[in-house]
């Protein structure tokens, strides 16, 4: 028996196994677990009960409060909707969350055609105000949603100064680094006029690892930290760290064109949030690049 559980406690298999119906494994010596990599918070594995079936299992010993099942939530909000597919969600506990298990294929050109039609279709505005019902989390830390009409008041209160905040708290940033990201947010209406953006839904956390590729070629979305904001966070974040063609980018501007004005501040003005949420995850590294895109979008 050790072993065969992937280093995942017996109590979230156990729990896990109770989620799924009648004819699947409900003893531990018939499931089999294997672990995954590539996540960058959660140990996970795909696990394989003795229907053959197998499943995706994450676990945390000792996550943030509701980790897993804001996750669920998030992970919900994308299936519900008709944009791009996302695991279904099996079961969730306060420690682990079960999903679907997505067999990997090789992303073609049409893949990322999908993933631009898909996400556009995703973006596509409603009714409802900035924010979400629920606070939730980016990566293991929080991240506020407290509806707001007003965009701009949002990304600077909900966004960059809880970041903010948290980075100067901890040392990791200085005052007058911080007052260089205030200056950037103070161009903000600037930026984004003469019409401020709608309300989209978003994936919240689009970097190249949270998109993955299904044996048929079709784009999967994993790990969102989803809200209602401006759609172009959701490209500025794909920017970021690369992984996404060129491609990617031309469709979804062929599909849904972004607003016309200055794209590229824009886009480093969205990039400050997750280069804050990496200070604060990973240290001092990132200030550097965080700076630099505060001082383009303060000094434009
Ligand atoms: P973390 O919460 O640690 O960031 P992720 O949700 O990103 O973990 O998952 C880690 C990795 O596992 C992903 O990068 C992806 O490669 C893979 N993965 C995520 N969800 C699934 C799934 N439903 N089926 C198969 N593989 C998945």
């Amino acid at each position: 028996m050790p072993g065969t559980l992937a280093g995942a406690p017996e109590n979230v298999v156990r729990a896990a196994l109770g989620m799924l119906g009648q004819g699947e494994a409900r003893s531990l010596d018939t499931v089999r677990l294997e672990r995954v990599g590539g996540g960058c918070v959660n140990p996970a594995a795909r696990m394989i009960t003795d229907s053959g079936r197998t499943y995706f299992l994450k676990w945390n010993d000792a996550p943030p409060a509701g980790l897993f099942h804001r996750e669920a939530s998030s992970l919900r909000a994308l299936t519900d909707r008709d944009g791009v597919r996302a695991p279904r969600v099996l079961g969730v506990g306060e420690n682990w969350l079960l999903l679907e298990f997505i067999e990997f294929g090789k992303p073609t050109d049409a893949s990322w055609e999908r993933l631009a039609l898909g996400l556009a279709r995703l973006h596509e505005p409603g009714p409802e105000t900035f924010g979400w019902e629920e606070d939730n989390f980016i990566g293991p830390l929080p991240q506020e949603n407290e509806p707001d009409g007003n965009w701009v008041h949002f990304w600077r209160r909900r966004r960059i100064h809880p970041q903010l905040r948290r980075a100067v708290d901890a040392g990791r940033m200085a005052a007058g680094e911080a007052k260089l990201v205030e200056a950037a947010l103070d161009r903000m209406d600037e930026l984004l006029a003469p019409k401020g953006p709608e309300p989209s839904l978003l994936h919240g956390d689009l970097w190249a690892g949270n998109v993955i590729v299904d044996r048929r070629g079709d784009p999967v979305l994993v790990d969102p930290a989803v809200y209602r904001g401006d759609r172009a966070v959701d490209l500025a974040m794909a920017r970021l760290f690369g992984g996404f063609p060129d491609a990617f980018f031309a469709h979804y501007e062929e599909t849904f064109p972004l607003p016309t004005g200055p794209a590229h501040l824009r886009c480093s003005l969205y990039q400050l949030y997750p280069l804050l949420v990496h200070v604060n995850l990973f240290g001092r590294g990132y200030v550097g690049d965080t700076l630099r895109r505060a001082r383009e979008v303060g000094e434009a």
